[in-house]
């Protein structure tokens, strides 16, 4: 962190403000010259406020070198994370590939569709119990009803489950019986819910908010780690935009901008990016040549009849010749399925 403070600011006001950084565990190095007066801030600086000290009459400005997450940041870890999820890893050479129903709609529904993802490729199995809606008079989801369904799915594929939690107040039933706890877009700064999470050793599916930043879907995930629990997995999934044609605004770029800024996997959902069936192959294949560590892909077994997200996801025989296709691309980028 850099310091620019007034002009004209007089030495034991320098002093002042030097003292009360370094009671913070910082190291101030002073550069004085005739129209400048910087202060240099070395050591751990991620605790200091910076408007704190913006709101200091001598200063002019702050300015930060370093980015404001620690555990997240590849700077201090520089080899890629792993997750290990019951032994299947998501950061590894082989991409993790999620894939199921938007939302659990009943045993029949979850476990066909689970047993055809398997078959053809997926190793880890979504679907959402608990929905996020826009409208409250739209289908909510099956809720614990529908963690059993998912936790039956389980049994009969062997699929890890990934599945989204909304509330705080669920997380000992989440840690018990999922295996992968989705955080949704809607919920990216619900710090309440990111603390709790970093409570445990679960490993933590982050989806980047509506309209964040990378840098605070970072910070986000900074909540989680800080806590305690690094085995963080973040997922670009579109963002606001003015382009009123996709759902959301697929943000392929995040994933080389994230590679280089954390160690942390990271995936992609190409069916909440576009909201269109006809563009989950393309981008998926796209997300994958830009060096995403995964896929979260909505397959449906009748999409017509589905209970929320119908147009986004695709049929199981779309998902095998997505999946054959991904093979080649995984190859060029030294990927596996
Ligand atoms: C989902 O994956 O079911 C979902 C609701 O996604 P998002 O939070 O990205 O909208
Ligand atoms: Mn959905």
């Amino acid at each position: 962190m850099v310091i620019i403070l007034k002009p004209k600011t007089k030495q034991e006001e320098i002093d002042k403000l030097t003292n009360e950084l370094e009671g913070e565990g910082v190291k101030v190095n002073p550069v004085i010259g005739t129209d400048l007066i910087i202060l240099g801030l070395v050591g751990d600086t991620s605790k200091i406020d910076a408007l704190k000290i913006e709101a200091n009459d001598i200063v002019e400005k702050v300015m930060h070198v370093q980015e404001p997450f620690k555990k997240a940041n590849r700077l201090f870890h520089p080899d890629n994370s792993i997750v290990d999820v019951n032994g299947s890893e998501i950061g590894g050479n082989k991409l993790a590939m999620i894939a199921g129903p938007c939302s659990v709609e009943s045993e029949e529904q979850l476990t066909f569709v689970a047993e055809e993802v398997k078959k053809l490729g997926a190793n880890f199995l979504r679907g959402g119990a608990f929905k996020p809606r826009t409208s409250p008079y739209s289908f909510q989801g099956l809720k614990y009803d529908g963690l059993e369904l998912l936790k039956i799915a389980r049994e009969k594929t062997g699929l890890p489950i990934v599945t989204e939690i909304m509330s705080p107040y669920d997380i000992e039933i989440f840690e018990r019986d999922v295996d992968v706890i989705q955080v949704g877009a809607r919920n990216m700064q619900n710090f309440d819910l990111l603390n709790e999470l970093g409570r445990t050793r679960k490993p933590i599916l982050l989806k980047r908010g509506l309209s964040a930043t990378i840098e605070e879907w970072l910070m986000s995930a900074e909540y989680i780690m800080a806590g305690g629990n690094e085995n963080v997995i973040l997922c670009e999934r579109g963002i606001r935009t003015f382009e009123t044609y996709t759902r959301n605004t697929l943000d392929l770029s995040a994933i080389p901008a994230v590679k280089k800024l954390s160690h942390l996997p990271v995936i992609v959902d190409p069916s909440h990016a576009t909201g269109k069936r006809f563009m989950i192959s393309p981008l998926a294949k796209a997300a994958v040549a830009v060096g995403a560590d995964g896929l979260i892909i909505e397959v449906h077994n009748n999409p017509e009849k589905a209970l929320c997200d119908g147009p986004q996801s695709i049929r199981p025989n779309d998902y095998e010749t997505l999946v054959q296709e991904l093979k080649a691309i995984a190859a060029a980028v030294g990927r596996v399925l």
